[in-house]
């Protein structure tokens, strides 16, 4: 139900674990250990999470369906636009990018890429690849949209 919302957190770059089949008192348990914030559409599991002190703070109902509205929710209930880093963290493992110098990129992807785009970031855990270009244009605008959204008030003062 948030599996776009949590690869889109990703791309903006936020530390985010994704799973979309878990016992609730695992997810709970996963979430204390790691210190993390529990997103979800699930309200059986917002209740039990609420139960437990270290988290009441730390749970969020997601209200809307679609993953944008999704999205403009987290970063307002957390303010985190300030935090926002983008294409900073792998899309697949959520670990942490390296820049990939150009010359670098030439044998990891295929000649055309290679040729269009001209920023390279690997993954130090899973070894993917990932590089801006002209076919990333239209989330790219996506990605202004989020930074620059006047969604929250608190986002009105910095514009
Ligand atoms: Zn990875």
């Amino acid at each position: 139900m948030v599996g776009k919302l949590a690869r889109w957190l990703r791309l903006l770059g936020f530390n985010v674990s994704y799973y979309s089949k878990i016992e609730d008192g695992k997810l709970i348990k996963l979430a204390e250990e790691e210190n993390r914030i529990i997103l979800t559409r699930d309200h059986e599991l917002i209740n039990k999470a609420r139960k437990r002190e270290c988290l009441s703070h730390r749970i969020l109902l997601i209200e809307s369906e679609h993953w944008e509205e999704q999205v403009e929710q987290v970063l307002d209930h957390f303010h985190l636009r300030d935090e926002i880093n983008p294409n900073s963290r792998c899309l697949v493992c959520n670990t942490q990018l390296k820049i990939l110098p150009k010359a670098r990129a030439k044998n990891l992807v295929p000649p055309f890429v290679y040729k269009q785009a001209d920023t390279f970031a690997l993954c130090p855990v899973c070894g993917r690849v990932f590089w801006k270009g002209s076919h990333f244009l239209d989330m790219d605008k996506k990605l202004r949209r989020f930074l620059t959204s006047a969604g929250s008030s608190s986002n009105s003062s910095r514009s």
